[in-house]
């Protein structure tokens, strides 16, 4: 019964979404004929190429959070290369790969060395970018005709049919909006666009789960650069004149204030805001003079009670009036076919490597910060198939040392073997492919993401689906998707989240997100799984139903190496123990042998036991 309503309310809700679709395709197709002049129309028309540039914003600065200030740099290089090609002869349909491809160049230029830092050298760069343009463009007279510009732009002609009109660019450029528009949809329901959130909601993060965060920033920074070239191009051979000034900066900070006023991060915000800032100053031109005033002023007050943008209202309405969610696909889970918790098989010659090896090798370690030594020398061997607790006072190097395997730190002198290969000097992702995966102490989720989302993230680094896939969704990408929810359901099955697959992931109690990190570890397939006080915040029913989760986990054939600071848990649960103080190991073994070790009591055990007999 309750799968018949849940079919029928989908079925209207599709139906509405068609209705408004539908409605909304009749305004666009009528609008040209409801405007007063040709002026309104050339203006929609540059409407609409702003909106190809901004939805290309989007993805470096609204999917990715990296401020890029080099939009309208790329827009004009897309620009003169079209107007150069074709006026050299080069038919329209030639000259957009053109400019798309240099856009495209360009942006690599700058991105590789810029994008492995901080986020605002992206920034900094671009805005630098943006002035040699300029310059380039005006002082490059032999080339670009100087501050004069191009004449005489051929235009476009479709199949021999020369478009001339206005009102034939509107519908040409309509439908360039509408591929750039449903790309980036595309691109953002996909594993591309949720590594690409979880990269801004975390890096750290985002690395752990095996996104290569350097190269989807990379891609995503192309893109961008790519659809304001592309841009370019539809603008000059569809005006066909082409002057430097409007490749400035100040435009470079107009499309970025579109972008944010709208809402970025999402594609429909670059639609709102780019709509809104186009029309605003025509329709305060009455105000003369103190129409930039105005419009200064009402950008601020929109961005200071809307950080989130204009299309945040939307979630808004949605969070006051909830509709019945269209229940979570009952199939879904029904899906999962691959056994997803099963450690990943490891590679043949990895097999042959490790033998009867220890799964990890860790030797002589030492990690430095400054003149404070966080680990001095530590050698750890873990066994295949075991949990392995570390334990130790605060301060004594426990992170530090997880931070050393999963390859947030590259410590000063050492070795890290898992599974016969060295991990240290390769990235987190890298690490995470080999087969490592890791919890953070201070909780990391993509908070922008659904519980479903964060998970599907870390399952992505074992499916190789392509670019190409994403962009035509593809039979072969629709079935990774299904692939990889259900990896992601089965993970959140294994940590008793599966009831919370669609909440965002910030919604959840502080227990859940801890349980939530292992979920989303979990989807990576690791050989060897890292928790770092996986406990911390929990309730003793809580922390005693995650003891049985880990050895649930162990009894499937994933080694678990888990920092505690609960003694009591450690014991009941760990194979063998490990014990830190000042950075270095000073006992080892299984938890009674430790237990009885006068280094251990001394140390930290001591401490433990006494609070433990006055409870
Ligand atoms: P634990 O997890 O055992 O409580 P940590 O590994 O977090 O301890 O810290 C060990 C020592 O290393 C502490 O003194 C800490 O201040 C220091 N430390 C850890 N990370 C850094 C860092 N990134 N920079 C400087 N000092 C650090
Ligand atoms: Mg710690």
């Amino acid at each position: 019964m309750s799968t018949l309503t849940s079919n029928l309310r989908a079925t209207i809700g599709n139906k509405a979404r068609w209705f408004w679709l539908a409605l909304a395709l009749c305004a666009l197709l009528a609008l040209p004929h409801l405007l007063p002049g040709k002026y309104l129309l050339q203006l929609v028309n540059l409407g609409l190429v702003s909106l190809i540039v901004v939805l290309g914003l989007n993805y470096i600065t609204g999917y990715c959070g990296q401020i890029n200030f080099g939009q309208a740099a790329f827009w004009g290089i897309g620009a003169y290369v079209t107007a150069l090609a074709t006026l050299n002869g080069l038919s329209f349909w030639l000259a957009i790969p053109l400019a798309a491809l240099a856009t495209g160049l360009c942006s690599l230029l700058l991105g590789v060395p810029t994008l492995k830092l901080r986020a605002y050298y992206l920034a900094m760069a671009t805005i630098a970018f943006g002035e040699i343009v300029q310059l380039v463009l005006v002082h490059w007279e032999s080339v670009t005709g100087g501050t004069s510009g191009l004449r005489g732009v051929p235009g476009v002609s479709i199949a021999g049919y020369a478009l001339t009109e206005s009102l034939q660019h509107y519908y040409f450029l309509l439908a360039w909006c509408a591929l750039a528009l449903g790309l980036a949809l595309r691109v953002r329901s996909s594993k591309l666009g949720r590594a690409m959130v979880a990269l801004r909601d975390s890096e750290i993060a985002a690395e752990a789960a095996g996104v290569d965060t350097v190269k989807v920033k990379m891609l995503a920074f192309a893109m961008s650069s790519m659809y304001a070239g592309v841009a370019g191009g539809l603008y000059v051979s569809t005006i066909n004149y082409v002057s430097p000034d409007l490749f400035s900066n100040a435009q470079a900070v107009l499309f970025f204030t579109m972008l944010v006023v709208g809402g970025t991060g999402s594609a429909v915000g670059a639609v709102i805001g780019t709509g809104v800032l186009t029309a605003l100053p025509e329709l305060l031109r009455f105000l003369k003079e103190w129409y930039l005033v105005l419009y200064g002023v009402g950008v601020i007050l929109m961005i200071v009670f809307l950080p989130e943008g204009i299309a945040s209202l939307g979630q808004r309405w949605r969070k006051r009036w909830p509709r019945q969610r269209v229940a979570v696909e009952a199939g879904d889970a029904a899906v999962a076919t691959a056994p997803v918790l099963a450690a990943a098989a490891p590679t043949a010659a990895a097999a042959a490597a490790t033998g009867t090896e220890a799964l990890l090798q860790v030797h002589e370690v030492t990690q430095r910060f400054g003149g404070l030594v966080a680990l001095d020398g530590v050698s750890l061997n873990v066994q295949r198939g075991t949990v392995h607790a570390v334990i130790g006072p605060n301060g004594s190097g426990k992170t530090t040392f997880l931070n050393v395997l999963s390859g947030a730190y590259t410590p000063q002198a050492g070795s890290v073997r898992l599974l016969g290969q060295e991990l240290l000097g390769r990235r987190p992702s890298a690490i995470a492919m080999v087969g490592l995966s890791r919890t953070f102490q201070n909780i990391r989720l993509y908070k922008s993401l659904s519980v479903l989302e964060n998970v599907m993230v870390g399952a992505a680094c074992r499916h190789r689906g392509g670019l190409w896939g994403i962009f035509a969704e593809s039979k072969k990408q629709r079935a990774e998707e299904l692939a990889l929810r259900a990896a992601a359901q089965e993970a959140l099955l294994a940590v008793g989240l599966a009831d919370m697959a669609q909440r965002p992931a910030s919604s959840l109690a502080y227990a859940q997100q801890r349980l939530l990190e292992i979920a989303r570890a979990l989807a990576t397939q690791p050989q060897l799984l890292l928790l770092d006080e996986p406990a911390a915040g929990m309730n003793p029913q809580e922390a005693a139903m995650l003891m049985q989760t880990i050895r649930g986990l162990r009894d499937q054939g994933i080694t678990v190496i888990f920092v505690e600071h609960n003694v009591k848990l450690v014991m009941g649960v760990s194979d063998r123990v490990t014990v830190f103080d000042f950075g270095r190991k000073i006992a080892e073994g299984t938890p009674s042998e430790v237990q009885r070790s006068p280094e251990v009591i001394a140390a930290y055990l001591g401490r433990a036991r006494a609070e433990v007999s006055h409870a």
